[in-house]
């Protein structure tokens, strides 16, 4: 991925509840450019499973990675290591933020980013930690929602315009119909 690492983070994750929509939150994660999907709550292993297996067809690297401990990671990577020994910028989504479009050109590039996303119940403790509150729009809607508009303003048209390396099969955009294009089927033939 080229620019500074953009990492998920998805809070309070329950694996009876939740796995649908995390999954799509993970998914357009990845299509629209993180490089990391980390989860906090639950651990699921099957959930990761879905997103490596549409990174073995559909290319990419997006690493998915279970949290133990979100606050101590999120205290960590604002105040001394966002990985590199420095720190990084977090962005938490919340209805009750500031415009992103307003706040997104103030935020520094140059520097890992972790967006972060709220579940049932978000603790106090995120908003002081984070550098950024963000609202898309003032009121209660869909993280998957969220994360899609925020990361099309912070990527611009690269964020839906996206080839993978690895890729196995290909999407030939097409105004018609389905055109894929099975790089492993074409070897065989
Ligand atoms: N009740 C939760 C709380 O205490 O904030 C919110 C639950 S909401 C379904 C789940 C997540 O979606 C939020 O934490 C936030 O990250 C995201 N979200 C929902 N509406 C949003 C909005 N208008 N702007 C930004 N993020 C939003």
């Amino acid at each position: 991925m080229a620019g500074e690492r953009l990492d998920i983070l998805r809070l309070g994750y329950r694996r009876g509840r939740d796995p649908r929509i995390t999954t799509h939150l993970a998914l357009v994660g990845r299509a629209l450019g993180a490089d990391r999907f980390l989860l906090a709550g639950d651990d699921d292993e099957k959930m990761f499973d879905n997103v490596k297996s549409v990174n073995a067809r559909f290319g990419g690297d997006m690493q998915c990675e279970h949290i133990k401990s979100p606050m101590s990671w999120l205290r960590r990577f604002v105040s001394e290591d966002a990985g590199d020994g420095e720190a990084g910028v977090a962005i938490h989504l919340t209805m009750y933020g500031e415009p992103f479009r307003e706040a997104i050109p103030r935020i520094r590039r140059d520097r890992p980013v972790a967006i972060i996303v709220g579940g049932a119940k978000v603790p106090g403790d995120v908003y002081k930690l984070s550098q950024y509150n963000v609202a898309v729009g003032n009121q209660p809607h869909s993280e998957v929602a969220a994360l899609a508009l925020f990361l099309d303003a912070w990527y611009g048209e690269a964020a839906s315009e996206r080839n993978f390396d690895g890729a196995r099969l290909i999407i030939e955009p097409s105004p018609d119909g389905k055109k894929v294009i099975d790089l492993e089927h074409q070897e065989e033939e």
